[in-house]
């Protein structure tokens, strides 16, 4: 199955000079989303991970299958004011302002061997503040899976040593 042929490329969206990376089309197509899934559970099916973060949105249509189909826990990052429970919180820097992500204080136990995953790998500061929230909390980072990686933004240098999977690159 060839995912790439599979993820629509939208120019000018969500502004001009930005080529979107649209992964609907993929996830609407069954046998190449179940394909992507199973790439993702070869490469992770004996790394003995306990759970999977994954942040809102695109990131909960990648974490939440793969942590079903290896049979361990999942574990939501959103936007601040979604989580109902004692949280902790990282606010990180966009391209103009500050976002803020948030996970619940009890999520992981120290020690727990957690795999981050997300749709696209861009400049790394959605997964570094991910990271981070994972840190807080003691986790052993197995390391972070993407569907889509954007080569020539370079967000591979903002998480360090980290072990990284991608699927697609651009
Ligand atoms: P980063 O924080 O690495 O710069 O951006 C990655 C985040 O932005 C991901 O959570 C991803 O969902 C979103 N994102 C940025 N550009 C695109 C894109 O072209 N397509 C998709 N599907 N998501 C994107």
């Amino acid at each position: 199955m060839n995912l790439k042929d599979n993820i629509r490329v939208i120019p000018d969206f969500p502004q001009p000079g930005i080529r979107f990376k649209d992964i609907t089309t993929l996830l609407k197509n069954g046998p190449a989303y179940q394909a992507m899934i199973n790439e993702f559970v070869d490469i992770y099916k004996d790394k003995e991970i306990d759970l999977i973060i994954g942040p809102e949105a695109r990131g909960f249509v990648i974490a939440a299958p793969l942590a079903y189909a290896l049979g361990v826990g999942f574990i939501p990052v959103r936007k601040p004011k979604k989580l109902p429970h004692e949280t902790i919180e990282v606010t990180y820097d966009l391209e103009y302002g500050k976002d803020s992500l948030v996970m619940h204080k009890d999520a992981i136990l120290p020690g727990q061997k957690v795999l981050i995953a997300d749709d696209l790998l861009a400049t790394g500061g959605t997964i570094a503040a991910t990271l981070e929230l994972a840190k807080q909390l003691e986790a052993e980072i197995v390391g972070a899976a993407f569907l889509i990686e954007l080569t020539y933004l370079n967000g591979r240098k903002k998480l360090g040593d980290m072990d990284i999977t991608t699927l697609v690159q651009y």
